[in-house]
Order: structure tokens, then C-alpha cells, then sequence
């Protein structure tokens, strides 16, 4: 079946499972190049570092907050007036 060239689709398929050529690839050069391409794209994309990962913020960090200037503890998470007397 000489007719249809490979989708883009099962081109990427292919390129990104490492499987082997299709048949058609052989006997096609625009298909041939279209999968080179792909695999290119992703051998690329895999030597890519992973992203940074995200990290929350997080409040009670210590060391340096602008706002203990000011009098407010930033991490006064311990009420101390909550104990009630007797
Ligand atoms: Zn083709």
C-alpha cells in the first residue's frame, strides 16, 4: 500500500518509543525524514534538565524577614495569652 505517508501521529508514536521503522519509512524518503526529524525533536527534549520543582514558600523561613523590623514575629504561631488562668 503505497498510498498514504505516516501521520504525524504515528510518527511521534514512533520516535518516542524507539520502535522500529515502519515499512513504508523504508521505501519513503519524505517519511524517512519526517521520523529523523521526530527522533531529533525527541532526543532533544530528553537531554532537557528536568524542571526545578516547586517548591512552596514557606513562611517560617528565619533568618531574614523584613517584617520582624517592625515588631511582628513572623512565625509566632504560639498564642501566648490562650491559657486560661485557673
Ligand atoms: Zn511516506
Amino acid at each position: 500500500m503505497p498510498s498514504k505517508h505516516l501521520s504525524p501521529d504515528l510518527l511521534a508514536s514512533i520516535a518516542a518509543t524507539d520502535a522500529v521503522d515502519p515499512a513504508h519509512a523504508a521505501g519513503c524518503d519524505a517519511c524517512r525524514a519526517d521520523l529523523d526529524a521526530m527522533r531529533r525533536l525527541v532526543a532533544g527534549l530528553r537531554v532537557l534538565p528536568d524542571p526545578p520543582a516547586r517548591r512552596s514558600p514557606s513562611r517560617c523561613s528565619g533568618s531574614t524577614t523584613p517584617i520582624s523590623r517592625s515588631g511582628l514575629a513572623p512565625c509566632s504561631s504560639t498564642p501566648a495569652a490562650q491559657v486560661a488562668p485557673g
